[in-house]
């Protein structure tokens, strides 16, 4: 297959990258961090991206870029709401001309986290920008007929809370874990199922994370599992966080585990030292 993947310096598209390339075509997008053999394309210069997308004639598209710091984009929202969304409106017509299926990840930051092990049909409702930002861009996503909304939560490679917690247990340090629960997915693992899934051509919304944890409860096993020293903290909010953060956004991924015979629940703890 002759895939496009956006985002392919980031944490799940070098993952994406890596495992699409053994058996598919991949044209790689990047933007301030060069991936080799790949195109840089500011997602937000909306001409450029459709012109590219309809002459490059992808079969799939992967959209895996966005802006993701929480904060940034509490304070640069109209950055944030062209990356986000708008940049999905782009890939969306570009997508219709050329009668590409579009795979386009989204988040668990989407619903308020006052319930947890959100399901599907759920009723989003973001407390912050990111989350209503990667909203509308989902709601881009779903006025085509060919995609699939992944959500996911908490992913993480070089960089997320496990990625935290390992180099500042190791480093002897105090960790503090923000109070509340999520589904903390490997980018490897989420690559293994959006594998499975663009092969299956799947359409509409799919939850695929991991198991449900408190940020608290994964610093510990982290700690246990790599025996290193620091020490962990539970706190009700943390210092410079400028957007609020939902308090149990984990995801009930049931559907995704009847469709997929990779196991991307069980919590990948090695995932995240590369
Ligand atoms: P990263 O932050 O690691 O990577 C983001 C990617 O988006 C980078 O490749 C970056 O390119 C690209 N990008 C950002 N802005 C632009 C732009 N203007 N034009 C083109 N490319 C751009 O993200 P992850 O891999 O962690 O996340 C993947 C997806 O999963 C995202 O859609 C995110 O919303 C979603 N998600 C992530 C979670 C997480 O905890 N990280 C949790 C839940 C969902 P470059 O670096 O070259 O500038």
């Amino acid at each position: 297959m002759r895939i496009l993947l956006t985002g392919a310096s980031g944490q799940l598209g070098v993952e994406l990258s890596k495992l699409l390339s053994q058996k598919n075509e991949v044209i790689r997008l990047y933007n301030s961090s060069e991936v080799p053999d790949g195109y840089k394309i500011d997602l937000t210069d909306f001409p450029h991206l459709e012109d590219f997308i309809i002459k490059k004639k992808p079969e799939v598209i992967i959209n895996t870029a966005a802006m993701t710091e929480v904060d940034k984009c509490e304070i640069e929202k109209e950055k944030a709401y062209k990356v986000n969304a708008e940049a999905v409106r782009h890939i969306v017509r570009a997508s219709k001309v050329i009668d590409a299926y579009l795979l386009h990840v989204s988040t668990d930051y989407v619903f308020d986290g006052n319930k947890g092990l959100y399901r599907e049909e759920d009723i989003p409702n973001p407390v912050n920008y990111y989350g209503l930002s990667k909203l509308l861009g989902e709601a881009f996503a779903m006025s085509y007929d060919d995609s699939l909304v992944v959500r996911t939560s908490g992913v993480f490679r070089n960089k997320g809370f496990p990625v935290y917690v390992y180099k500042t247990l190791k480093e002897g340090k105090a960790v503090s874990a923000y109070k509340g629960y999520y589904s903390p997915i490997s980018a490897r693992k989420l690559a293994l199922a959006i594998e499975e899934l663009i092969n299956l051509k799947k359409t509409g919304v799919l939850h695929v994370a991991s198991e449900r944890i408190s940020r608290y409860e994964l610093a510990l096993k982290i700690k246990e599992k790599f025996n290193l020293p620091g020490e962990i903290r539970e706190v009700e909010e943390v210092k410079g966080w400028v957007a609020k953060r939902p308090y149990d956004s984990s995801l009930d991924s049931s559907k995704a585990r009847k469709l997929l015979s990779t196991d991307f629940y069980t919590l990948d703890i090695e995932g995240m030292v590369v």
